[in-house]
């Protein structure tokens, strides 16, 4: 018997009580009495916390199984990312200003992104490989000052008649 005062499970032999205590196994009533242990026995704390972490860390694993076709789906995620064409990586910034813009609906609907998709296509460097740091033509300036009018139209066109 734990007597909160006197009796440390881990002078006594007891540290079963503590594993219990850590995967919470241990009835209420032992499970009171070891806390108030515990408030004053920083080895038992101590003991307690190391334990609680390997629980939590078994948690966590025990929170995410790896299912059966984990791999597959991973290897199809992979397969996706490379085969991201080089245009998308230089539409992907210019999306994620348009979204960024508060005037803007958080999903831009599907035809204003085709849109200024194939705006972008027009106004693509001429290399698929070029950097994305190379300098913009003023004339793509103009094309994609257009393009952005042309979606605010489609946007207006889109809004809810409530204006929601
Ligand atoms: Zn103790």
């Amino acid at each position: 018997m734990l007597d909160a005062k006197t009796t440390c499970p881990l002078q006594t032999d007891n540290a079963d009580v503590l594993l219990d205590y850590c995967s919470r196994s241990l009835d209420p009533a032992r499970r009171g009495m070891l806390e108030r242990h515990m408030a004053y026995c920083s080895e038992c704390r101590e003991m307690a916390a190391g334990q609680a972490e390997i629980w939590s860390a078994m948690d966590m694993f025990d929170a995410e199984p790896v299912s059966a076709d984990f791999d597959r789906r991973l290897y199809s995620r992979i397969a996706d990312i490379e085969k991201v064409p080089a245009w998308e990586r230089v539409w992907a910034p210019i999306r994620a200003y348009l979204q960024g813009q508060p005037a803007w609906k958080p999903v831009i609907s599907a035809a204003a992104a085709s849109a200024v998709l194939a705006i972008v296509i027009l106004v693509r460097p001429e290399a698929p490989t070029a950097p994305v740091a190379a300098p913009i033509e003023i004339q793509e300036v103009v094309e994609a000052e257009k393009a952005l009018e042309d979606m605010d139209m489609l946007r207006q066109l889109d809004a809810e008649p409530e204006g929601n």
